[in-house]
């Protein structure tokens, strides 16, 4: 049973069993550890999309039968969605490209003048979106422990203004894996005023999210890392701010009536609602598959899923524990709860090279970089704000041409 296959199980995901050449031409089991960035889809999606696609047709856009199924099958995948995140009564669930997307969608519906308040650490696609006209956002210190986080928020709370605001946090690093305390975070964030949104990309693969429990507004996840292919995400939650907001895309299917003016001008009345948001002829396949794939992660059990996982992450964690040259990065400290995901830095080696090493000399596959999440890489390795790139903590040696503070990205397992 090749690596990748044992990862996978109960999931049967599709191209576990994929043989890859070595650089010395035999040929092995491929193991697939860079789940993070993007996971392959399961058979059982694939299979679901297989017996759907030949009979897809217009969403929302024709009395045929097809275009009926069509419907059903889009606005059954959005209640399917809705039941995997728990949502509340009057939230809704839009349908969008990934989290990145998701999120820019989030940061264009927000009020004018609202502050947005949002950890250096965060993923780029939490961290960026809010830089734009008319929001103004704070950035805070990387904290060190889930009690300095909610600390700091509360003081960040305590300076705000008293109009509008949000908090932006992820639920698990795609960097460390390490889990944020989004209750306890959530609940500051309310206390003050502030709504808040959970980049749920790492952590819905692997964690229940409930929206109910856990009390955030809104939840983002990409398809492509929950087991469905790329090209389809979610943004689900509150309905006030969506509803009042200008439409992401403006174009049909968001339009409930244009109508020509007497003065010549065109007078446009949006939807509310998911529609709002969805303009364009919507991504079916997409939106099945994502829902396909909450199913089987539901029936496949988050008890069973997170048991499978905190056993690997612990063989692999004291694998690499008795290697001395191996540092393993984490923001809350060794043997911090998190998901399946683990990087680590080698002393003497650039990770490019030793990356391409793994691939090229075993056939496994991992990610090597920043990870779009440069201020917390380069804080994991030690690097002050504005400040050089820091040497010691370098994978590879120090006269690398590549930058010094690149780490390893090395498992993501469910
Ligand atoms: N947030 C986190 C925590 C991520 O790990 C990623 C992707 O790696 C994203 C957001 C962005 O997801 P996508 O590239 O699917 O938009």
């Amino acid at each position: 049973m090749s690596v990748a296959t044992e990862i996978c199980e109960p999931l049967a995901v599709l191209g576990a069993d994929v043989e890859v050449p070595l650089a010395s031409g035999e040929k092995v089991g491929y193991a697939a550890l860079d789940y993070a960035a993007s996971a392959p889809a399961l058979k059982r999606v694939w299979d679901d999309v297989a017996a759907y696609a030949p009979y897809y047709g217009s969403v929302h856009r024709g009395a045929g039968y097809l275009s009926q199924l069509s419907t059903d099958l889009f606005e059954q995948s959005r209640r399917t969605v809705a039941e995997f995140l728990d949502l509340r009564d009057g939230d809704q669930v839009v349908f969008t490209r990934a989290t990145t997307d998701s999120l820019n969608l989030l940061a264009g519906a927000v009020p004018a003048g609202t502050e947005v308040f949002a950890f250096e650490t965060e993923h780029h696609a939490s961290l960026l979106p809010w830089r734009r006209e008319g929001l103004a956002v704070r950035y805070l210190r990387a904290p060190r422990s889930h009690a300095e986080a909610v600390a700091a928020l509360e003081e960040a709370l305590l300076g705000a203004s008293e109009g509008p605001k949000l908090f932006c946090v992820t639920g698990a690093s795609n960097v460390t894996g390490e889990l944020w305390p989004v209750k306890e975070l959530t609940e500051v964030a309310h206390r003050y005023g502030a709504r808040v949104v959970l980049d749920a990309a790492q952590l819905a693969p692997h964690h229940r999210v409930s929206v109910r429990e856990s009390g955030v507004d809104w939840v983002a996840f990409s398809g492509h890392k929950l087991y469905a292919p790329f090209g389809a995400g979610v943004l689900a939650g509150r309905s006030d701010w969506l509803d009042a907001a200008e439409p992401y895309l403006a174009g049909g299917g968001a339009s409930r009536t244009v109508a020509r003016e007497l003065d010549g001008s065109v007078a446009v009345e949006w939807h509310t609602g998911p529609a709002r948001h969805e303009a364009g002829s919507p991504n079916v396949i997409g939106a099945y598959a994502i829902a396909s794939a909450c199913r089987a992660l539901d029936e496949a059990g988050f008890e069973e899923l997170e048991a499978r996982e905190r056993a690997l992450v612990a063989k692999l964690t004291e694998g690499l524990a008795g290697i001395p040259e191996v540092r393993v990065l984490n923001l809350f400290g060794e043997g911090s709860d998190r998901v399946g995901v683990v990087s680590f830095v080698v002393r003497g080696w650039n990770s490019s090279h030793f990356s391409a090493a793994l691939s090229a000399e075993y056939g496994i596959g991992v990610r090597d970089g920043l990870f779009c999440a440069h201020p917390l890489v380069r804080t994991l390795l030690g690097g002050e704000p504005g400040a050089a790139p820091h040497q010691e903590a370098v994978c590879g040696a120090p006269e690398s041409s590549l930058p010094g503070e690149r780490s390893l990205n090395a498992i993501r397992v469910s």
